[in-house]
């Protein structure tokens, strides 16, 4: 299929500038809600304060307990404290980890999220929700549990530090890439993901140079809406697939991951799709959208190639096993060889063996 699509428009409404934190109590009275619980991870209780102190009498506590890769421990004593304080929704001030808890809570409870993003991981544009049990994480799909309003206000990321803004930018990249071959693509979708790309392509390296920079910060904000509204719409393909085995197996970081990776994928992806490397090409502005996208993780300092995360030469035969044994949605096929060929391109880092 070529030209024919579906598109099923997400409710999301979002309040978009600097300074727009102060747009919260608003939101709040919109949304109905009277006893908002604010979430935040330990490092940002001082948010999760201000909030808060904004929120005023709209406001039942704070919950700062919000761990990477949502425990289920962890949502439990969330719950715990939104009953003991009779919350009727709740605020999730911070990054993917926050936001994830308050999907649980939206899951579980039925308590509607207002998300307040602090990094360029994109959750709070999608239905999708993880929990993790007995160190496996489950996920799904539901739309009780995409936020009801999300308020980005830029001035909130310049403490985000150069190297997370970095690679959560290029993983946010990773979900534009994929968005704009994915079997559920649409003009809407290819819109959004080229200039998401394009926004993020731009500021990175400006904040990296300057992370305090604010201009640049707005734009990677504004690119990180587009890339997580493109996750939220797709289904991702064989780089999301490869990140995650490499990442289950290995234990690998989350984000670098996907900032190696990506540009292996790219290569052996787009020529299988013309339209989707003409809006990278437009994006990046280069003739070659693999390497331009390698030339930005180089330019922001991050690594390379898989032998730089650890990854021993040997695991990648197991890699590639698994890989094979689930189906997932790709537009090039992915045989054997082939994939043999990709993992090794990327765990020496040189993108011309990409087959
Ligand atoms: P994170 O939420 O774990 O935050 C990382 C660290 O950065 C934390 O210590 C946090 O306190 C700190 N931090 C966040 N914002 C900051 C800021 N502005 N200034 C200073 N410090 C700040 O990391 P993340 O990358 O945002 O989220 C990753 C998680 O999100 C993963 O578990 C991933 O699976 C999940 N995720 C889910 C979806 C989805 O659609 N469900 C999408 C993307 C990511």
């Amino acid at each position: 299929m070529t030209d024919g699509f579906v598109y099923e428009a997400l409710p999301m409404r979002v309040v978009f500038g600097s300074g727009s934190i102060s747009r919260l109590p608003g939101e709040a009275e919109r949304l109905g809600a009277r006893r908002l619980l604010v979430l935040s991870a330990p490092e940002q209780r001082d948010l999760a304060r201000r909030v808060a102190g904004l929120l005023g009498g709209r406001a039942a506590g704070v919950f700062d307990g919000a761990r990477m890769h949502v425990p289920v421990q962890t949502v439990a004593a969330a719950e715990a404290v939104a009953a003991e304080l009779g919350a009727d929704g709740c605020v999730a001030a911070g990054g993917g980890s926050t936001i994830g808890l308050g999907k649980a809570l939206a899951l579980r409870r039925g308590l509607p999220v207002l998300a307040l993003p602090t990094t360029y991981a994109g959750s709070e544009m999608t239905p999708i929700w993880g929990l993790t049990e007995d160190a496996r994480k489950r996920t799904g799909r539901d739309p009780a549990v995409l936020p009801r309003s999300v308020v980005y206000d830029p001035d909130l990321t310049l403490t985000l530090p150069a190297a997370v803004s970095a690679t959560s930018g290029l993983n946010a990249v990773a979900h534009a890439v994929e968005a704009l071959y994915a079997p559920d693509g649409s003009p809407v979708v290819a819109a959004m993901a080229e200039q998401g790309v394009r926004d993020m392509a731009a500021a990175l390296p400006r904040l990296v140079r300057d992370p305090r920079d604010g201009e640049a910060r707005a734009a990677a904000l504004r690119g990180a809406w587009l890339c997580g509204a493109c996750l939220g719409a797709t289904t991702m393909g064989l780089h999301h697939k490869l990140c995650h085995v490499l990442g289950g197996m290995l234990d690998l970081p989350h984000a670098a991951t996907h900032a190696v990776v990506l540009p292996h994928v790219a290569a052996y992806n787009l020529p299988a799709v013309p339209a989707a490397a003409d809006a990278l090409r437009r994006a990046l502005g280069t003739a070659d959208p693999a390497a331009g996208l390698a030339a930005l993780a180089a330019a922001l300092g991050v690594p390379g190639s898989l032998r730089g995360l650890g990854v021993a030469e040997g695991d990648l035969a197991r890699v590639a096993a698994e890989v094979l044994a689930n189906p997932y949605a790709n537009p090039r096929p992915v045989t054997g060889p082939e994939l043999a060929a990709l993992l090794r391109a990327a765990w020496t880092g040189d993108l011309g063996g990409t087959p």
